[in-house]
């Protein structure tokens, strides 16, 4: 009883702080109009930035491949689980995005968080001649791969070029690796990564580039920051997620031959898990023809001027929205309580827009973090802009 009593004051606490998470359950489809909990609501919470998540050719093609493949693919990759889905689809995907590589090849897997915990740890050539500079403000699952890789890590501050410069002018590492998101997920800005990447080239380091936020949103063709910068390199290792503007799941490393090859051998989040249903891959190739085609397009350019709608739209005095061209844009509100507050005002009135908190981000900089999508109409961000201004005007006024 003691262990669970330990648990359930540690929940409390949390309670108290305005920390405790709770999930809503979504009865339809990922879409900007969904039921939660029985209620119709206008949705700008999920990574779903193309509207791709419940597109028909990309549904049909999963029930296809389920046809052809089975609903599971039975092992890990190095056993019996790589199916030919897999394989086409890693093809695909370093035709893709490896034109902006050198020999590349892509390594397919289950999620995002387990690509970037493989390529730090697969990276890092022993403990002490490896060195990781890590940006700030990295997702949770780079973080995590920091500390699995069990070298010196060494953080620099946000955007900072001038501090990373020193760290790696400093380092006597053979293996320096830069690890950055390009896009960052919970205040929607973008890394400087031509600049970044000089700095790797000078240094001779591995730029590693979460994309997970640009991959198919970013660049004409929807290949992401590497497109949008119009960067190439040998020393680019590039991340790219695929439960977000492709709609599926799962996730994907495209770097060098040598890298990828050492991923398979050593990386233990690859090698240690069940390969992920070959209908998944089977889908995204589906995912992909629409990112690189015509419709993918006409999707990216209605994403970006629902952002500069959205952007000159917002008329606020006390809260902050951070600076974005991205589909992430952050409104600060400051305290955990009165951001839920916000939030839940906002629920009331049929919007769901994300409430982010501590450890996620800082404390005191408790956030809506609005995400848009192409699926969204004009109408449906300007319903949300008025609804925001409106609430921020009215909630001053009473104070
Ligand atoms: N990197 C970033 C920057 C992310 O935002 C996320 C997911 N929120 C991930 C990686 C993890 O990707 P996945 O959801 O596929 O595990």
């Amino acid at each position: 009883m003691e262990l669970i009593t330990r648990l359930q004051q540690q929940l409390q606490t949390l309670e108290e702080r305005s920390l405790i998470r709770r999930r809503r359950t979504v009865d339809t489809p990922c879409a900007p109009r969904i039921t939660v909990d029985g209620r119709t609501m206008l949705a700008f919470c999920s990574n779903d930035y193309l509207g791709l998540a419940s597109h028909p050719h990309i549904v049909a093609a999963l029930k296809e491949g389920a046809g052809l493949y089975g609903a599971g693919s039975g092992a890990s990759h190095l056993i019996s689980g790589h199916s030919r889905a897999h394989a086409l689809l890693e093809e695909r995907l370093a035709a893709f995005v490896g034109v902006n590589l050198e020999s590349a090849r892509a390594l397919y897997f289950c999620t995002g968080y387990m690509a970037n915990l493989a390529v730090l740890t697969g990276l890092a050539v022993g403990d002490r001649d490896t060195e990781i500079f890590s940006e700030a403000l990295n997702h949770a699952s780079l973080i995590d791969g920091t500390r699995l890789a069990r070298v010196t890590t060494r953080v620099y501050p946000h955007a900072d070029l001038d501090a990373l410069a020193a760290l790696l002018a400093a380092s006597r590492a053979a293996t320096k690796i830069v690890v950055t998101d390009s896009v960052f997920s919970m205040d929607g800005d973008m890394a400087p990564l031509p600049e970044l990447l000089a700095l790797c080239e000078q240094h001779g380091a591995w730029l590693v580039v979460d994309d997970a936020h640009g991959f198919g949103a970013l660049g004409d063709n929807g290949r992401g920051a590497l497109e949008h910068f119009g960067l190439h390199s040998p020393n680019l290792v590039y991340v790219g997620t695929l439960g977000k503007s492709a709609g599926v799941g799962g996730a994907f490393v495209c770097a060098h031959d040598a890298v990828i090859e050492t991923l398979i051998q050593k990386a233990r989040p690859y090698i240690f898990t069940t390969a992920a249903p070959p209908a998944m891959a089977h889908a995204l190739l589906a995912s992909l023809d629409i990112i690189a085609g015509d419709e993918g397009r006409q999707r990216r350019a209605h994403l970006q001027a629902l952002v500069a709608q959205w952007n000159a739209g917002l008329q606020l005095r006390h809260w902050q929205p951070l600076a974005s061209t991205t589909a992430i844009q952050p409104v600060i509100i400051g305290e955990n309580a009165a951001m839920m507050d916000i939030a839940a005002c906002l629920y009331q009135q049929g919007l769901w827009v994300g409430a982010i908190r501590p450890p996620t981000v800082p404390v005191g900089t408790a956030r809506l973090r609005v995400t848009l999508s192409a699926g969204h109409t004009v109408q449906e961000v300007e319903q949300l802009i008025n609804a925001v201004n409106h609430l921020e005007r009215t909630r001053h006024e009473l104070e």
